[in-house]
């Protein structure tokens, strides 16, 4: 059975009938997966290089987790700041790594078009810092997860720890990680921990171990230096 299948959709923005291209769920499993859930896809399909949606007509692109309609303002202002540019391409059938990733930033232009939610635009900032780690660009990964940090922050501010954040919480923690910021997401693996109120045991455990991961590098680091510089004073 081949992985890819063909579905139609409507566009939500110039309610165009056009052709998607979808991954069937058995060719979805990951053969592994990031601490920060990354799937990593042995098969030669990647089912996240067909997460967006994109208007052949006019440009709109989007994933499930968007609006499912748009106010009239929100297409003037999607039309007004790139529709109008559109010059028509088709995204159906195969994508290439370098598709996918047009795919995304598409996707980014039209949420901020559109005012999409923070829950959206993170997923999307973060889905690119992935399509750079897949290509081993460390550069364009931290930037794209440091954007991706701040707009799960921005989530955090608005939904608080009253829902069941604790998921929110461990990613904010391991970004934090990511970019080099220990003392940060020890901050936020520290409080999934210790919040009585949280009951998502995975999220827990997940903190532990990172936070774990975090003491286990820096006396590593501690060691490293120490022997390097008794090093330097045996070499003297
Ligand atoms: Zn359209």
């Amino acid at each position: 059975m081949e992985p890819l299948y063909e579905s139609k959709i409507s566009c939500i923005c110039c309610e165009t009938i056009f052709i998607t291209t979808r991954v069937r769920p058995s060719f979805k499993k990951a053969t592994a997966v990031d601490s920060d859930f990354c799937g990593h896809y042995s098969k030669g399909t990647n089912p996240d290089f067909y997460v967006v949606r994109i208007c052949p007509k006019c440009g709109f692109a989007s994933t499930e987790n968007g609006f499912a309609s748009l106010t009239e303002s929100q297409k003037q202002s999607y039309n007004t700041r790139i529709g109008l540019n559109w010059r028509g391409q088709s995204f159906s059938g195969e994508r290439s790594a370098e598709q996918a990733m047009m795919s995304y930033k598409l996707a980014l232009l039209t949420g901020q078009a559109t005012d999409a939610k923070d829950r959206v635009i993170a997923g999307i900032l973060h889905h690119i810092a992935w399509l750079y780690r897949y290509e081993n660009n460390e550069t364009e990964e931290k930037r794209f997860l440091t954007f991706a940090l701040e707009a799960y922050i921005r989530v955090f501010e608005t939904e608080g720890i009253s829902l069941n954040n604790a998921k929110l919480m461990y990613l904010i923690g391991e970004l934090n990680r990511r970019i080099g910021q220990d003392q940060e997401a020890v901050k936020w693996f520290s409080r999934v921990v210790n919040d009585k109120k949280i009951m998502d045991a995975a999220m827990i455990r997940a903190c532990r171990e990172q936070w774990q991961l975090i003491r286990e590098e820096s006396e590593a680091r501690r060691l490293s230096l120490s022997s390097s510089s008794s090093q330097i004073v045996s070499s003297l």
